[in-house]
């Protein structure tokens, strides 16, 4: 049947997709590596993208919005040092991706999206795949979601000029986040680890994402996007 030989095309490759992107480039956490070979990403990309899925590329989900590359996604969730016992908080669900594999990685994952439509299509996916530990709202994520807090890992998925700081309120002691941090077209990567009071950060690599449009992020004014003063 098409449907099966489709399917095993997909998983090779996936196969692929790890191995010469993701252990190639020295990530190495073997959790990580796991979920990275489970997780079905072409049922995440709209469905006349799914040739590309497993391309070393973000890939637009419409809205204007993106799926992170591979790499990306796997660094990232490296970074986070997960065990299996947190909660993790998600800002910026966009396809769903990420947050299915922070499900398999993690206790439960709470992750916000600003736009409808796209928090409703993540929300249909995880369900028909079964991933039942992660838990989608819709409003502005900078404001983090305070019900849940703390987290033990935190993952923002989307650019802002600094870290919003109720996210570094609701990270508990010990916790990590990661985050995109700079100008509007190209930002770092950073890691903040919380002791007690103290936020200790780390720079990790150079990236590019979308925006992260909120009260603690950028405001969009007239098609502009401007920071937020103050
Ligand atoms: N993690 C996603 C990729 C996200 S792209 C994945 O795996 O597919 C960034 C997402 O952040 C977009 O969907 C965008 O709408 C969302 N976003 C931007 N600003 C936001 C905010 N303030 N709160 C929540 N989501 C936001």
């Amino acid at each position: 049947m098409i449907f099966r030989d489709d399917l095993t095309e997909y998983d090779r490759a996936r196969e692929r997709m790890v191995q010469s992107q993701i252990e190639a480039r020295g990530i190495k956490d073997p959790r990580v590596l796991e979920a990275m070979r489970q997780v079905p990403r072409h049922l995440f990309v709209p469905v006349d993208m799914r040739g590309s899925a497993y391309r070393d590329s973000p890939l637009p989900i419409g809205e204007g919005q993106t799926i992170s590359q591979p790499y990306i996604v796997a660094l990232m969730t490296e970074m986070l040092e997960l065990s299996g016992e947190e909660r993790v908080l998600e800002i910026g669900t966009g396809s769903g991706y990420q947050a299915a594999i922070l499900s398999l990685l993690a206790r439960e994952v709470y992750t916000v999206e600003r736009l409808p439509s796209l928090a409703q299509r993540a929300e249909e996916v995880l369900r028909q795949l079964g991933y039942t530990n992660v838990h989608i709202r819709v409003g502005d994520g900078t404001l983090g979601w305070p019900e849940h807090a703390p987290y033990e890992a935190i993952i923002v998925t989307a650019a802002s000029p600094e870290v919003p700081a109720p996210l570094l309120d609701q990270l508990a002691d010990g916790g990590r986040l990661v985050a995109p941090v700079g100008p509007r077209w190209n930002q770092t990567l950073v890691r903040v680890r919380r002791e007690g009071d103290r936020f200790h950060r780390e720079r990790l690599t150079a990236v590019a994402f979308v925006p992260l449009v909120g009260k603690h992020g950028w405001r969009e004014d007239d098609g502009l996007l401007r920071r937020v003063i103050g």
